[in-house]
């Protein structure tokens, strides 16, 4: 990564793709985690690199719904733990320490190199041990989610199985349908507009993983300290609907100011 300039006018877009690479020749990451990133970049140049006005009423939306689930869960897989680990941790902090890996291309050896990642950061190795951060779905992904037959249906009881709220950045629509017909809700992350995932979640942040994590996990330390009805107020004013369509019109406005 030293190799990259800091001036380099897409700096933070290499260095993205630098972790990314980096994961999949470590194992961390399947080569369709190649093919999802750069279906995200291109999404991301469309929207304007940048977190719109509409992924932050999304942001605000599921911070209120974090700190009001009793039981909330993120769900990681090769793409998030390569870019966002570290924010990953924090966030979870702010919650109840519970992250799950759930892999789509699960194998020994992915789950393997995902914990040794995890843990071979020092200060998050100490909060795996100290049980202040609980790195679910390795060895206890006993439960099966209902209707759902892909690898990814296999989830942790304490974790996936029995969480209400769940934040999956980087979803696969066939497991955000299942979830939703378990009664949960579920919060994605996720460039495309047009996913299934984006689509039929309860939640839909339109926005780029590096960007809105931090974002999510500030608006969880400021709603911290809101009444239960002020949370309500937020959600309830949010419509993931509407905000899907705006943020299609935002596309449709920037392309078309561009090729005026
Ligand atoms: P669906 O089943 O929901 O229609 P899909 O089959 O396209 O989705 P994947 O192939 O798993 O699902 O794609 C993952 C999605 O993640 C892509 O739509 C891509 O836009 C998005 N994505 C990739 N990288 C990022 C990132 N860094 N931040 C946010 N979203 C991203």
């Amino acid at each position: 990564m030293d190799t990259i300039p800091k001036t380099h006018p897409r700096y933070k877009s290499l260095i993205n793709r630098e972790k990314i690479t980096k994961a999949f020749d470590e194992g961390i990451l399947a080569k369709a985690g190649l093919i999802a990133h750069g279906r995200g970049e291109a999404f991301d140049y469309l929207i304007g690199e940048e977190t719109t006005s509409m992924a932050m009423k999304a942001i605000k939306t599921a911070a209120a719904m974090l700190v009001l689930a009793k039981n909330p869960v993120i769900s990681i897989n090769g793409n998030t733990v390569a870019l966002v680990r570290e924010e990953i941790v924090k966030l979870s902090e702010e919650l109840n320490g519970k992250i799950e890996v759930n892999l789509f291309y699960r194998t020994e050896d992915r789950l393997k190199n995902i914990k040794k990642f995890f843990e071979s950061n020092e200060s998050i190795g100490k909060k795996i041990n100290e049980g202040r951060i609980k790195l679910l779905g390795i060895e206890d992904a006993n439960k099966k989610i209902p209707n759902l037959d892909s690898l990814r249906g296999k989830v942790s009881e304490e974790g996936i199985y029995s969480a209400d709220v769940v934040l999956v950045p980087l979803e696969d629509g066939d497991r955000t349908e299942a979830l939703i017909n378990m009664g949960k809700k579920v919060i994605s992350i996720d460039l495309n507009p047009l996913s299934r995932t984006a689509q039929k979640s309860t939640v839909t942040i339109v926005d780029e993983l590096t960007r809105c994590i931090p974002l999510i996990t500030k608006f969880v330390r400021e709603y911290k300290h809101l009444n239960k009805k002020e949370l309500y107020e937020i959600i309830e004013k949010y419509d993931n609907n509407q905000n899907l369509k705006e943020i299609l019109h935002h596309i449709f406005n920037r392309l078309k100011n561009i090729s005026l």
